[in-house]
């Protein structure tokens, strides 16, 4: 089995990365391209003793990270920068490859911001401080020292995006990083590790392992030497991860999924909040933050859902390649049966769907809207992860926050409501990490980004991102 592959004409090592050197597994996995489901080829299959070289590598490395000055090391994240930069194109061609996602969408935004990741983490790097003060005459003085080894694990529905909300910081604390990429998305981060290593950072700062969740991560999150386990995924793994971090009590982030409402006053701009519900099939549905229950005051129940099917009946779903296709396929033929589950069980116990409601040939699945769902039935309590949404109505204001806030997670919520008073109101009442007041995913890496109840635990960006790659350390000194 050869040791690359090739993504429209860019070759992407299918080893590991680890000490600064290509390692191969005794076994392979097959990657697979959600565009045609063509086997693109094997990629190393790591279990435990990939893990312990890889974390070995990582602590023998760190020393001489954490000593390097915050300059150098800032120096060396713009390189990373540039890298990403100059080899963009090729990065989006191999991510839209690999996870189905739109190659406009990697091309013009995703990929700058994978290098803006770097830039401003070592940019906000240089700014860290915290003010010194006095306590009886005694000086504080708190540091930020680098914490070690950290663990990195990411899903595949925004693979070099994740990935990098998390390297980016890591490195700059000065922590060394092993970085587990999920087995349906595993080559933009090998991409990444060539990029860093041309951009001068020491071998074994960054390390990239690949493999099945169930065969490595556990020897990657029960580790000794590691401290800090970061990961992005799904709740059930944040499980597993918690409990056999336990093992060290090592410290975890976690960014879990989510189920988060989009309620639609009655004095909203509609056709804004048409396309803000619209803009929730964005990735074929597969993004944490979806706000996948529209919640709909009821006098404006009926033209909101005129409007919105006229709308999102014109979606063009197709090739994620062609830069005309709004909604790509779904990354992998389980994660389609998933989908689809949810949905036939919700019509067989009474919902309606107002659009889609099926499949569609190869791995794509039909935009679809469900009506007549009860609030704790499956598909209103459940994440999907595909293009399918809920609606529901509200009388008033009380029922709309009560509506919003019935469910176990708390990662996002969107506002549509012409009314200031309002959105101050229900913002303050809502239980979630985010909350956008009619707009939708914006997102600056200065604010803390997180998620409440089972979406998450800690949060990321900015200080946040330091405080949990950091040891923090106070020195008081006598005067
Ligand atoms: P997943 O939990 O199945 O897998 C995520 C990663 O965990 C993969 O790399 C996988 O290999 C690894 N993994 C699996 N079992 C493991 C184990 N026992 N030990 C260590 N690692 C293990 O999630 P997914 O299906 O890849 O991603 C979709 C989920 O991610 C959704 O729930 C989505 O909402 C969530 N998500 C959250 C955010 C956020 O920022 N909050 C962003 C994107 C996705």
């Amino acid at each position: 089995m050869s040791d690359k592959i090739v993504v429209g004409g860019v070759s992407v090592d299918t080893r590991h990365w680890i000490g600064g050197r290509r390692v191969a597994s005794p076994g392979t996995f097959p990657d697979h391209s959600p565009i045609d489901g063509a086997v693109l080829g094997g990629i190393a299959r790591g279990g435990p003793a990939e893990a312990e070289a890889a974390v070995a590598a990582a602590k023998a490395a760190f020393p001489g990270w954490a000593a390097t000055s915050r300059a150098e090391r800032a120096r060396i994240l713009h390189a990373i920068a540039d890298g990403v930069e100059k080899r963009l194109e090729e990065l989006a061609v191999v991510e839209t490859t690999d996870n189905g996602a739109l190659l406009r969408s990697h091309r013009r935004g995703v990929m700058p911001r994978v290098a803006h990741n770097f830039r401003f983490f070592a940019d906000w790097l240089l700014q860290l401080e915290h003010e010194d003060f006095e306590t009886r005459g005694h000086t504080n003085h708190v540091s930020w020292d680098p914490a070690g080894p950290c663990v990195l694990i990411t899903p595949w529905n925004a693979p070099l995006m994740l990935a990098t909300w998390k390297v980016a910081p890591a490195l700059a604390a000065g922590d060394t990083v092993v970085l587990k990429p999920a087995e349906w998305s595993p080559l933009t981060a090998s991409l990444l590790a060539d990029i860093a290593a041309e951009a001068g950072l020491p071998a074994g700062v960054l390390n990239v392992v690949q493999g099945y969740g169930a065969e490595i991560g556990d020897a990657l999150t029960s580790h000794p030497d590691v401290r800090r386990i970061s990961f992005t995924g799904s709740v059930p793994t944040a499980k597993r991860i918690a409990a056999s971090a336990a093992a060290h009590l090592t410290p975890l982030s976690l960014e879990l999924g989510g189920k988060s409402p989009l309620l639609v006053f009655a004095d909203a701009d509609l056709d804004l909040a048409v396309d803000l519900a619209v803009e929730q099939y964005d990735n074929a549905g597969q993004v944490c933050l979806a706000a996948t229950r529209l919640l709909v005051e009821e006098p404006v129940a009926e033209e909101f859902t005129r409007r919105f099917v006229e709308k999102a009946s014109a979606l063009k779903q197709g090739d994620p390649r062609d830069e005309a296709t709004d909604i790509g396929p779904n990354i992998h033929p389980r994660q389609l049966e998933k989908i689809d589950g949810f949905v036939q069980r919700a019509l067989a116990s009474g919902a309606r769907a107002v659009l889609g409601g099926h499949r569609l040939d190869g791995q794509y699945y039909a935009p679809t809207l469900l009506t007549d769902v009860a609030q704790d039935s499956e598909i209103v309590q459940e994440e999907v992860f595909g293009p399918v949404l809920t609606l529901q109505t509200f009388s008033d204001e009380d029922e709309a926050v009560r509506l919003a806030n019935d469910t176990r997670f708390g990662l996002a919520a969107t506002l549509a409501t012409g009314d200031p008073a309002r959105a101050e109101r229900v913002t303050g009442q809502l239980v979630a990490g985010t909350v956008w007041v009619n707009c939708f995913f914006v997102r600056d890496l200065q604010a803390p980004f997180g998620g409440s109840r089972q979406s998450g635990v800690g949060r990321e960006g900015g200080t946040w991102s330091f405080d949990f790659y950091c040891d923090l350390k106070n020195t008081v000194t006598a005067p």
